[in-house]
């Protein structure tokens, strides 16, 4: 990374943003704006447009209208495919300017941000821009006089909400598959994290994408993103963000028009250490990126720590001290390895859940507390809870912090009572060299993904999506399609 463009552009001043609908910038109906303030350092950076919901039905009707005449569904698959990878492209060339935009609007640590936000982003556009011209039909093998075929067609419009830790990746991985399939989408980022996903659109303009394919809205959940949910012009709905929001989404829907609905909602990961761990230092290490890289604000991130009790105190120690060596601090400095957190209001949600378990007399073996106040922004110390027991709020509900809680467990069985005990099912993790108790913790525990002897890696090939209350359907690989595209039945008599 350039470290001297990283620096021209984190004091570049941005424009007032406004939503973009219709292929153009267009302000909020009655001309409201909301302020964004930089997690780094307090900084206002410029204003979004607050939406309203004349502003959703606006885009909602770009985005129809663009579905209806077929400009964008109608094209040849091989013609949406060479826009997309155009938009790739232009990602790619973008990407460093994206990702400090991001980063100075969301505060992730720009060495994750750079390759996990734009590089990223431009990987689904393509993976899935490739795939388009390959999605096939079906002939059924019907009784003889008949012919069934089976056309794979696109859903229509669909509204995507999407939160604030990663917007373009995120982003991507609905809008790809979707535009893909020929949909038409309108999205609306997080309150604060829409300055990149604006961008991106403004680039998918430049690459060639028809006016009202790829709209986006900005402003208040509750307002613009609730009237997505409620619209009946809105086909599908997808979202990643929390189940108490993700409840919502589904009552507006069944009130509505039973649209479908989408969720990708919260973690609470277990990370279990077995003593035969084929490397308890590596484990340590990498337990410790999983929880604590973007301070803690990944979805799967491994936010419950399981140890065999033989390892228990030597296996925290490890834990710790690579917690005590995160560098945490300005985002946009490459050595850094853990960010601002996202708001104020997130950071004391994340202080609130450590002060009531230290309340509750639980250990906080490191970290607890609000560190770097003088920047004027928000940052928080990597922090372990240690001897907290399953009921604990810190251990059932998703802090979404750098906040890792340790439990001991005895046998097998045990683990894995503890790491399927909460509501929550999105990710896990497991460390052994027993390849047959492998196997045996894949198949018993309840999440959408299990990491074996390492913790969090995955690419565009492999489906993302929860079990239990972390959400239905699935985000990436080809089997993400199936949520763009409708069956239809063709029946012809012979
Ligand atoms: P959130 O639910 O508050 O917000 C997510 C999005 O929903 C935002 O764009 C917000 O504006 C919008 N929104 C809020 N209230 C709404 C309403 N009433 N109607 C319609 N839209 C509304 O969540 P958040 O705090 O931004 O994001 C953090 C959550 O997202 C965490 O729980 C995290 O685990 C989850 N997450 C999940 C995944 C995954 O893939 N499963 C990935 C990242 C984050």
């Amino acid at each position: 990374m350039d470290e001297t463009k990283i620096a021209q552009l984190r004091n570049q001043s941005i424009p007032p943003a406004r939503h973009f609908i219709d292929g153009a910038q267009v302000s909020a109906s009655d001309g409201g704006t909301m302020p964004v303030t930089s997690p780094i350092d307090g900084a206002e950076l410029t204003t979004l447009a607050r939406g309203t919901h004349k502003d959703a039905d606006r885009a909602i009707a770009a985005a129809r209208g663009a579905f209806d005449d077929g400009r964008w569904s109608g094209l040849a698959p091989a013609a949406r495919k060479k826009i997309l990878l155009a938009w790739a492209s232009l990602i790619e060339a973008h990407a460093l300017e994206l990702a400090v935009l991001g980063v100075r609007d969301n505060g992730t640590e720009i060495g994750m941000a750079f390759k996990a936000e734009p590089l990223s982003a431009a990987g689904t556009i393509r993976f899935y821009a490739e795939a388009c011209d390959k999605i096939f039909g079906e002939i059924a093998p019907t009784s003889p006089g008949a012919l069934g075929l089976v056309h794979k067609q696109p859903v229509g419009v669909v509204g995507a909400i999407v939160p604030w830790n990663f917007p373009l990746m995120i982003g991507a991985w609905k809008l790809a598959p979707a535009l893909a399939a020929g949909c038409t989408m309108v999205m609306k980022p997080a309150e604060t994290a829409s300055l990149s996903l604006l961008r991106l659109a403004e680039l998918g303009h430049e690459a060639g994408l028809p006016a009202g394919v790829f709209n986006v809205i900005t402003g208040e959940g509750p307002v613009v993103g609730a009237a997505l949910a409620q619209s009946h012009d809105v086909d599908a709905l997808v979202f990643t963000g929390s189940g108490a929001t993700g409840r919502k989404l589904m009552e507006a829907a069944a009130r509505s028009n039973l649209k479908r609905v989408y969720l990708e909602l919260g973690g609470k990961s277990p990370n279990i250490v077995f003593a035969d761990a084929p490397d308890l230092n590596e484990a340590a290490k990498v337990s410790a990126a999983g929880i604590f890289r973007n301070s803690g604000q990944v979805c799967i991130a491994g936010s419950r720590l399981l140890v065999e009790r033989s390892i228990y105190d030597s296996f925290l120690e490890k834990f710790a001290a690579q917690a005590k060596a995160m560098r945490v601090g300005d985002p946009l400095d490459p050595a850094t390895h853990a960010g601002a957190i996202n708001s104020e209001s997130q950071l004391a949600r994340n202080l609130a859940f450590v002060d009531a378990a230290r309340a509750a007399g639980r250990r906080v073996v490191t970290g607890g507390t609000r560190i770097l106040e003088q920047t004027g922004g928000t940052y928080m110390a990597p922090t372990i809870v240690a001897d907290v027991t399953q009921d604990d709020p810190i251990v059932q509900n998703e802090v979404f912090g750098p906040v890792a809680t340790v439990q001991p467990f005895d046998t097998e069985a045990e683990a894995i009572a503890l790491a399927n005990g909460t509501t929550l099912g999105l990710a896990a993790g497991v460390w052994t060299r027993d390849l047959s108790r492998a196997h045996r913790m894949v198949a018993r525990l309840r999440a959408g993904v299990v990491h074996v002897n390492t913790y969090g890696g995955a690419d565009i090939t492999v489906p993302m999506g929860g079990m239990k209350q972390s959400g239905n359907g699935h985000d990436k690989s080809l089997h993400a399609f199936e949520k763009y595209l409708d069956l239809k039945t063709a029946w012809i008599k012979l």
